[in-house]
């Protein structure tokens, strides 16, 4: 009898093969030993940090050029934690002050470090970190204790990973092509686990809660990263059924994958620009790698929401010269800090408000307190020096605050050029459409900006007046709804009569049904999550644009939003 469990979907693909559990040693040690001679005591844990510190260093050394940069750097913070001064010192004054044995010793400062990391709710980066403080404390124990860890190097056959955590030491060792899925316990889509398994196109799903007591070694398993859904011990017509989608999800990412250095064109020639949204400079390897013809959207608030302070200047303008520069040249758009509604700083306290997403956000801040406001438009004017930048401010909903944010732009730039002239003059300024107020006011606005960005996201909470949290009326998100393109249509004809660039950079520019209409009103960029960015480029392939226009006028005089999903279902041959 097959077991349905369900996760978060981490990474793309499906994968079917028999389940091999990561299971640990028995790490378990003499908890009430003394010792009599500390310092020997102490030298056990020296060597075994030692050890741990070598094989950590064999692992990366074998996982070079089978990981990148970014994740060879995580054996170094594990080489780092196991050289960490603070943590030596408590463990060796816990054996010196307690004559307990390495073993404990290791156990409680480690436990220790990690608890206080997993207690930083409020951080989901730091929180996330315990695991590698874990992951390091088990190299350990495992010398101390003269016992070897589950070896996934030695796996050669195909398998698909079940286990509580998935550590980046594990990933590292295993050989991609036999590892058919991963799916855990624990973790989030920021979490290693998934990272990695995107990074090697491995299949996952974490988070499950309790697959490891569901699984057993050898029972079939499939994984649905697609969806979040993992099926164990499934029949062979479920066998059958996943592995068809498998082949199919397969042969369309290699096509898929074959656009990475295309042009983002229709099929009749015209040209247009795919972009990724990012949320901090770490983001621009993915984007890149999935060949986006730049960042639409680098959401900066993620820079003060990752921070435990105001980021300064300095700190700011290393993160966006960082993204710029990793876009070797192609164009990126920073929209300034959108706090408030539902993103909240802990170090910048809020009023309490009956309704946040109406309430004080956004430039509504920016331009309440400039001093907050000055410190990142410098730090994006000093960036500009390294490449193609864009500024855009979101929220706006009135030509004097978009006047008055400009105004404030020029202010700094005329401090900034004192010293450097000409500096920033190449920067592009821009706002977002989202306030419906704004986009029925395009035509002025678009007067004064070098480009539109349409967020769809708030632009159809705004307009039809449902909270986007809230499910409870999640049938409201409409963004295919007749009336609702009309406004979009509208904005994009606006942008264009100034000469004005229009952008989308809500979910809806990576939507598939909404693709084919926003390319026959003419929309310029289309800047959606990267993972989404092949399989739209390989759409808009097959696209003519005249076709396109021709049914986006006919969506425009249908009634409801599933009279339209069914017009471009038929017309893209969609079941
Ligand atoms: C939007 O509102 O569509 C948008 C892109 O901004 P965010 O989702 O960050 O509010
Ligand atoms: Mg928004």
């Amino acid at each position: 009898m097959s077991k349905d469990v369900k996760g978060i979907a981490a990474s793309d693909g499906i994968g079917i093969a028999p389940a091999y559990l990561l299971i640990d040693p028995d790490l378990s040690y003499d908890k009430d030993k003394k010792v009599e001679d500390t310092d020997a005591e102490y030298a056990r844990v020296e060597k075994a940090f030692n050890d741990s510190i070598d094989e950590l260093q064999k692992i990366k050394e074998n996982a070079k050029g089978r990981l990148g940069d970014e994740e060879l750097e995580v054996f170094d913070a594990h080489i780092a934690i196991l050289s960490d001064p603070e943590m030596l010192g408590q463990i060796k004054d816990d054996i010196n002050n307690n004559k307990t044995s390495a073993e404990a010793a290791v156990d409680k400062v480690t436990t220790n470090f990690a608890d206080m990391l997993a207690a930083m709710t409020d951080n989901k980066y730091m929180q996330e970190r315990a695991a590698d403080v874990k992951d390091v404390a088990k190299r350990a124990m495992s010398h101390l204790l003269g016992k070897q860890l589950p070896n996934i190097a030695g796996i050669d056959k195909p398998v698909v990973i079940v286990a509580k955590e998935i550590t980046p030491s594990d990933t590292s060792q295993m050989d991609a092509k036999f590892v058919k899925g991963i799916v855990t316990d624990l973790g989030g889509r920021t979490s290693h686990a998934a990272i990695m398994s995107r990074t090697l196109r491995i299949p996952a799903v974490v988070g499950s809660e309790n697959i490891t007591e569901n699984a057993q070694n050898g029972q079939n398993v499939i994984v649905d990263g697609l969806h979040g859904d993992i099926i164990v011990d499934p029949s062979d017509d479920q066998i059958k059924d996943y592995q068809a989608k498998a082949d199919a999800f397969e042969k369309e990412r290699a096509e898929w994958a074959k656009l990475v250095d295309a042009p983002s064109v229709s099929k009749d020639g015209k040209h247009f620009e795919i972009a990724a949204n990012i949320g901090t400079p770490d983001d621009v390897d993915d984007a890149m790698k999935q060949g986006a013809d730049g960042v639409g959207l680098f959401r900066s608030e993620f820079l003060y929401m990752g921070s435990d302070h105001m980021p300064t200047e300095d700190e700011q303008f290393e993160a966006y010269k960082k993204a710029i520069v990793g876009m070797k040249g192609k164009p990126v758009v920073v929209r300034t800090l959108d706090i408030g509604g539902d993103k909240p700083l802990d170090y910048m306290p809020l009023p309490d408000e009956m309704n946040p997403f109406l309430g004080y956000r956004a430039i509504r801040i920016c331009l309440d307190r400039p001093e907050i406001f000055k410190t990142q438009l410098r730090a994006l004017i000093r960036a500009s020096e390294f490449g193609p930048l864009s500024i855009m401010f979101p929220m706006i909903g009135t030509l004097a605050e978009l006047r008055q944010a400009k105004k404030i732009f020029a202010e700094c730039k005329d401090e900034l050029q004192k010293d450097h002239p000409g500096l920033g003059d190449d920067i592009k300024l821009g706002m977002m459409i989202e306030v419906p107020l704004a986009a029925i006011n395009a035509d002025k606005m678009a007067a004064e900006v070098d480009f539109f960005s349409i967020g769809t996201n708030d632009l159809i909470q705004y307009n039809f007046a449902a909270d986007r949290g809230n499910d409870a009326v999640s049938y409201l998100y409409q963004p295919l709804n007749p009336a609702f393109l009309g406004l979009i249509n509208h904005v994009i004809a606006a942008a264009h009569r100034h000469g004005t660039k229009a952008a989308m950079c809500g979910e809806m520019a990576g939507d598939e049904l909404a693709l084919p209409l926003l390319m026959g009103m003419g929309l310029d960029e289309y800047s959606m999550s990267a993972s989404s960015i092949l399989r739209s480029r390989s759409m808009m392939k097959d696209l003519d644009t005249k076709d396109c226009a021709k049914l986006s006028e006919k969506a425009m005089e249908l009634d409801t939003n599933e009279e339209v999903a069914d017009l471009v279902k038929k017309e893209l041959n969609l079941d």
